[in-house]
């Protein structure tokens, strides 16, 4: 009896792996396609002073409108574009597309653009960064690069050579989903990242959870101590915020403040009167 329940588990597992590899292959199939004819989106979420007001920038966030399935998200066809390289081309768009959309906001605002490791790696990403800025005319320090350690997870000299390159072209690098990793610290001793991105499983006790509290103040330290920026992630409530700010923590970005907008409706935020100059 035990015997037949295991095997039928084991078919049971066996038509999943089926179902998830069907999955993966159908939008791999209709990721092309997309790619093709122009269905992806980037959408843009405001990253704030810690007023909770005053726009320092925004991060651009890909999303996939498919037109018989409804919004794909990104955690599920990104590993999918990174696994059939089709990372390198989407990322090429994503990097043009947000610098291009980023030159119709005040010049005090930044976009933040996510890259992921086979991306950031990959031979041609140098000339697509400095392509991206000469085409929009976009101010490099107007960009920000985020990068996850998972980018060093084979090794750090090819990646240094490559954030040393960004830095001298002027662009900013954040260290992303900071201390989900198995030795974040080591990595901020390797290169002085402009700012570090506080994860939200931190960020989403932070106000009730004397730990998480424990481990963001820590983060803030650190950051200051290293002349670092920082931002939390996934701010939803007013507790967390009053936390985060009392902390000291810089810029913050979530849904209590905004989510992530399309191009029209963050270009009408950011010339909103709620938009005040950086300091
Ligand atoms: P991420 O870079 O850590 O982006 C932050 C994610 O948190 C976004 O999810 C955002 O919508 C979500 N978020 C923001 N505020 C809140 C909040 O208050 N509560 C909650 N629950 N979530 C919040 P999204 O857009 O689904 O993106 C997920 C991940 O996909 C991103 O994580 C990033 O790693 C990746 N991604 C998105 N766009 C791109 C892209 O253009 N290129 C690459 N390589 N990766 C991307
Ligand atoms: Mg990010
Ligand atoms: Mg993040
Ligand atoms: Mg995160």
């Amino acid at each position: 009896r035990a015997k037949q329940d295991g095997r039928g588990n084991f078919r049971f597992f066996e038509q999943s792996l089926d179902e998830a590899a069907r999955r993966r292959r159908q939008i791999e199939t209709d990721l092309r396609v997309a790619i093709r004819t122009g269905q992806l989106q980037l959408h843009f979420q405001p990253i704030v002073a810690s007023d909770g007001e005053a726009i320092r920038g925004f991060e651009a966030l890909l999303r996939w409108p498919h037109p018989e399935r409804g919004f794909i998200p990104p955690v599920e066809f990104i590993p999918v574009a990174e696994e059939t390289g089709l990372i390198t081309q989407v990322g090429e768009w994503v990097m043009h597309e947000a610098c291009r959309v980023a030159t119709t906001w005040p010049e005090h605002v930044r976009v933040a653009v996510n890259v992921s490791p086979l991306q950031f790696r990959s031979q041609g990403f140098g000339s697509v960064v400095l392509q991206a800025l000469s085409t929009s005319g976009l101010a490099p320090n107007r960009l920000e690069i985020e990068i996850t350690e998972s980018v060093f997870l084979e090794g750090e000299t090819g990646v240094l050579q490559i954030l040393h390159m960004l830095r001298a072209l002027g662009v900013r690098v954040a260290l992303d989903d900071f201390g989900t990793g198995y030795s974040s610290l080591s990595y901020l001793r390797s290169f002085p990242f402009d700012k570090i991105k506080i994860d939200r499983s931190f960020v989403t006790n932070v106000a009730n959870d004397a730990s998480a509290a424990a481990i963001v103040k820590a983060i803030v330290d650190l950051a200051t101590a290293l002349n670092m920026e920082t931002t939390a992630e996934g701010v939803e409530d007013a507790g967390q915020h009053a936390e985060l700010q009392a902390q000291g923590c810089s810029t913050l970005q979530g849904f209590l403040f905004s989510r992530p907008l399309d191009a029209v409706a963050a270009g009408q935020m950011v010339g909103s009167s709620k938009v005040k100059r950086a300091a």
